[in-house]
């Protein structure tokens, strides 16, 4: 297993604790790639592949005369189309629960559960746009009044009952943390499901149970093509030939076990020990 940034764990404990939501873990996640690359230029990528990599190549039976690579026999999976998958079954579902209404409940809640202080305000207009002008000793109303301001001056403001900065503060966090814990619990945030889904499969791939060793060139055909190479000439064929059409040599054993080494069990067999 190689072992992966710990943006990727964060994210994974998040949704399993249910405190980030489906959106934010698709944007942390959108970030981690784009900030360590692909695995294979992790720095513990070549210290892990050693422990996996066999002595000869799984589709030719090249040794250690030939550059051995660890080849995976699954692709490295994409975000998109688990997003994408999610989305359509979102859609094709029930309608999930709706929580605004309740949302918009508990927030009058909290408003209403603080009690507003006494605030100076304009005697005239009630505002609490006023400002104290030292020289003058008095004070002006600059609230907005149709196209100009209301500009009253005066000695002694009026009171009225108007929440603090603080208070709108705090009522504004205390808004935000209610979202969160209907937005993280939300049982139609389908993004969670989809990034949950991707996580799992990244993992199997960087398990590296799914690969095999090849050597260079065989490595490269199957990269770029669908060819195998002819064990006794070289020439790349399709793997459905049942002979060579350059030197005319069945296909033998070697290409029965390299097709073998391709199905999702596991390791090629030098990877058992
Ligand atoms: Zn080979
Ligand atoms: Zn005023
Ligand atoms: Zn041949």
């Amino acid at each position: 297993m190689i072992e992966w940034p710990f943006e990727f764990q964060r994210v994974q404990d998040a949704l399993d604790r249910r405190t980030m939501t489906g959106q934010e873990a698709a944007r942390e996640i959108f970030v981690a790639r784009r900030k360590h690359g692909p695995p294979w230029h992790w720095k513990n990528w070549k210290r892990t592949r050693v422990q996996f990599l066999g002595s000869e190549c799984a589709t030719c039976g090249a040794d250690h005369e030939a550059v051995l690579v660890l080849q995976h026999t699954v692709r490295i999976p994409r975000v998109q189309p688990y997003l994408d998958n999610a989305k359509a079954e979102y859609e094709a579902r029930e309608p999930a629960h709706d929580y605004r209404a309740e949302l918009r409940e508990e927030c009058y809640a909290i408003r209403d559960a603080v009690i507003p202080e006494m605030r100076d305000c304009c005697p005239l207009c009630f505002s609490l746009s006023i400002q104290f002008r030292k020289k003058a000793a008095t004070w002006i109303c600059n609230s907005p009044v149709g196209r100009g301001y209301c500009g009253h001056v005066f000695e002694v403001p009026a009171k009225k009952e108007a929440l603090t900065a603080a208070q709108k503060r705090s009522i504004r966090a205390r808004k935000y943390m209610a979202w969160r814990e209907k937005a993280t619990n939300w049982d139609g945030d389908w993004k969670r499901g989809a990034i949950l889904a991707w996580l799992a499969d990244f993992r199997e791939y960087l398990s590296l149970k799914h690969t095999k060793t090849l050597c260079k060139r065989c490595a490269f055909l199957e990269d770029m093509t669908d060819l195998k190479p002819c064990l006794e000439c070289g020439f790349a064929f399709s793997r459905t030939e049942t002979a060579c059409p350059d030197c005319g040599r069945a296909v033998a054993e070697a290409h029965a076990y390299s097709a073998e080494g391709e199905t999702d069990d596991g390791p090629t067999q030098n990877d058992d020990d």
